[in-house]
């Protein structure tokens, strides 16, 4: 089979298939060997590795990934697409392609089923329009992951990067700390995919924590109040936490865990480190504790 990271074949493929790229789906595919061969190193694959990629596409990727890995998962969400696959990667039998919607599989039990108790690298030109979604899922979920290497829009990257003060700054960057260590291997022009996206787009590394670098009583409390706090960013603390549908917390229980972060009542949540974030919520939690 024809190696398709370059556009030649990609078009090739494309035309014996009589393909036509998918907009709802951000299918925007690399023509670039050099960018794939970066996101092969910086994910840092080898024999032993069992690898889940999202949104194979056409297969580009994946047979970058077959070729350096032991198993690979891909999951592609287009029926379309499942033919060509079966096709671009009849030559390698340690690649399983499922047609599913990555939102809705339950990955924990893939990685039982499938990956001999060892925890994933995750490898992907990710779908832009679900990036945040598919992230934290795989965070909050908790699945058994190493690394997770993804092409996402250069300003996701920049996001998930940043700390309090940047107008980028948000529940996904406090994510990103919490789980794990953030680098940015690559930044990558339009021109290295077919069709050219309309943003400049960027290969990220994350390498997750052993530990997270701070205590939390409750995660799914702390995350709900981030969110609560970026859900209405020009609010104060203590009036996005209070309206938030999600938390049910008293005003006075808010307010007294917002005096004991010590930087007075009228804060915005924007303003908060992950550490003050962690203290938040820890002191309503202990005081739930003794209630
Ligand atoms: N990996 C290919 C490449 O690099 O050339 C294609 C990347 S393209 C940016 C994103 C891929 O994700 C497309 O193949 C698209 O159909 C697929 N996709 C979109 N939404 C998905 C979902 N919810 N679950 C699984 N795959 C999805």
């Amino acid at each position: 089979m024809a190696e398709l990271g370059n556009p030649k074949n990609t078009i090739e493929i494309l035309q014996k298939y009589q393909f036509h790229f998918s907009k709802k789906y951000g299918q925007n595919f690399l023509i670039d060997t050099r960018v794939l061969d970066k996101i092969i190193r910086a994910a840092d694959i080898t024999k032993e590795d069992y690898v889940l990629e999202i949104g194979p596409g056409i297969g580009t990727l994946t047979q970058y990934l077959a070729e350096a890995a032991k198993q690979v998962i891909a999951v592609e969400i287009d029926n379309k697409l499942i033919p060509i696959l079966q096709d671009t990667l009849s030559a390698y039998d340690n690649v399983t392609i499922l047609h599913e919607d990555i939102l809705k599989v339950d990955l924990n039990q893939l990685v039982q089923q499938r990956c001999e108790g060892k925890s994933l690298k995750v490898v992907a030109n990710l779908p832009y329009y679900i990036t945040t979604p598919i992230i934290m899922g795989l965070f909050e979920n908790h699945v058994p992951i190493q690394s997770i290497t993804v092409m996402v829009q250069k300003e996701v990257a920049d996001r998930m990067q940043t700390g309090p003060g940047s107008k980028d700054y948000g529940a996904l960057s406090l994510a990103i700390q919490y789980y794990a260590e953030p680098y940015i291997v690559a930044n990558v022009p339009p021109n290295c995919f077919m069709p050219r996206p309309n943003v400049g787009s960027a290969v990220i590394r994350l390498t997750l924590h052993e530990k997270p670098p701070v205590e939390v009583i409750d995660e799914k409390l702390m995350f709900d109040c981030i969110r609560a706090s970026f859900n209405q960013r020009r609010k104060t603390l203590i009036n996005g936490l209070n309206n938030s549908p999600d938390i049910h917390i008293s005003k006075q229980l808010i307010t007294e865990a917002v005096e004991n972060l010590q930087k007075g009542t009228s804060i915005r949540g924007e303003a908060l480190t992950l550490e003050e974030f962690a203290k938040l919520s820890n002191y309503i939690a202990e005081r739930r504790m003794q209630e």
